[in-house]
């Protein structure tokens, strides 16, 4: 676990704390301070008031499988062929969010419209841990 041979996040200052929070096994996204509402990708800007301050807040790491394809022709081949057939998906979190990311821990052709999901986290390198999503444990 040292270097990807393949395209990774480049984090900038909007990004980053995000990312830290990965490497903290921390699904952060941001609360606006005027309306309180929470967005996701990380931005500089409020998406539904425009206001700029916010506060990096914990997701609850929980959500639902909005959409979703199963990546089967590794593109590059070089780089992929020993992956697919893997699942790329957006996950609607709990808090309202939606993020795009990957589906794990399940065979990819049984992933389904509103999968109850939660976050899994991968560390791919020594600087970088990717959020994924795991089929979530039925709750007791
Ligand atoms: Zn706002």
């Amino acid at each position: 676990m040292s270097h990807l041979n393949k395209p990774v996040p480049a984090p900038d200052p909007d990004t980053k704390p995000f990312w830290d929070g990965c490497r903290k096994h921390e699904l952060l996204i941001q609360e606006c301070d005027a309306c309180g509402r929470f967005h996701f990708p990380p931005a500089g800007r409020c998406p539904h008031c425009g206001a700029t301050g916010s506060r990096w807040v914990k997701a609850s790491g929980k959500g639902t499988v909005y959409s979703w394809i199963v990546v089967v022709h590794p593109v590059p081949k070089e780089v992929y062929a020993g992956e697919v057939p893997y699942v790329v998906a957006l996950v609607d979190l709990e808090e309202g969010v939606r993020m795009a990311t990957n589906i794990v821990g399940c065979d990819p052709h049984a992933v389904t419209a509103n999968m109850p999901v939660e976050v899994s986290f991968q560390d791919v390198a020594d600087d970088l841990t990717l959020p994924c999503f795991r089929p979530a444990k039925p709750s007791a």
